[in-house]
């Protein structure tokens, strides 16, 4: 086990020997920027039950409900920004060290800390848009919730008539077939794989750094707290991500 800034020469040195590199990232690296993770005391995510897939679909009240709690969890992560967590894993892209991020995180956090949306693959989906899941055509929040605030009714498609949900993955639902086929070509590539925030409970996600493991990877697992994984990892780092990954940002191009 490692911590503080010794961790963090460590994993420089680690990332340097490494040909390629993947994180996969979790809720905790997401903290530092406002957004509350998941299993953390005092999660609002745990303040109610689920609403899985197959009761969205089947109660327009179950809708109503699902939409009033996506707003309210919308105004917690209101003006989110990247952290130097997100920073320095958008540096390790952007030096061609790591082709993508696997992320369980629907904030668009890594997105908008540099890294091209087609290298940040979405196990979960994404909470910054919603989609038609009959045609499954792109809807915007903003105009949804004007919407919703003045009816109280859950959106329907434009253009098909169709139930509109937030593009995300809700229990019950079925996982985004290309995200888990790259992420497992990844997870089968790489030399080594950084699992960052992760309580690494939730499957299949949590079965990549395992996955990657079992092929021959470096596992670096790097979390404040123990994680279900801990057993499996070649090193583990008990830290703050922003703290532990900050050093290895490369400075923007702004500070020059
Ligand atoms: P989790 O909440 O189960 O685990 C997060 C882990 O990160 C915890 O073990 C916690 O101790 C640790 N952590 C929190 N802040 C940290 C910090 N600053 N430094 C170091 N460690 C820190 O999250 P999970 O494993 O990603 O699973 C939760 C699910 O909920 C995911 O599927 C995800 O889709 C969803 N979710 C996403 C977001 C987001 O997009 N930001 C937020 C909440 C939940």
């Amino acid at each position: 086990m490692a911590s503080g800034r010794d961790a963090a020469s460590v994993i420089a040195r680690l990332i340097e020997r490494a040909r390629t590199v993947v994180a996969f990232t979790g809720a905790g690296i997401s903290t530092e920027s406002g957004i509350p993770d998941f299993r953390s005391p005092d999660s609002p995510w745990l303040a109610n039950r689920p609403i899985d897939f197959d009761l969205f679909v089947a109660s327009p009240e179950a809708r109503r409900e699902a939409w009033r709690r996506k707003f309210a969890m919308d105004d917690i992560a209101r003006g989110a920004k990247p952290n130097a967590g997100h920073r320095a894993l958008a540096s390790l892209v952007a030096a061609g060290k790591m082709p993508a991020v696997i992320t369980q995180n629907i904030d668009g956090l890594h997105q908008a800390a540099g890294i091209p949306p087609d290298q940040v693959i979405e196990l979960h989906g994404n909470g910054t848009y919603a989609t038609c899941l009959a045609c499954g055509l792109r809807h915007e929040l903003d105009a949804i919730r004007t919407a919703f605030e003045a009816t109280g009714e859950a959106p329907t498609c434009r253009h098909c008539g169709g139930l509109v949900k937030s593009a995300t993955v809700s229990f019950g639902q079925g996982m985004p077939e290309e995200a888990m086929r790259r992420a497992r070509e990844l997870a089968l590539a790489c030399d080594l794989i950084l699992a960052v925030g992760s309580s690494l409970v939730v499957y299949p996600a949590a079965g990549f750094p395992l996955l990657a493991k079992r092929n021959g990877a470096t596992l670096v697992i790097l979390n404040r707290e123990p994680t279900e994984l801990d057993c499996m990892a070649d090193l583990v780092v008990q830290g703050e991500i922003g703290q532990v990954l900050g050093p290895l940002a490369s400075p923007s191009p702004a500070t020059h």
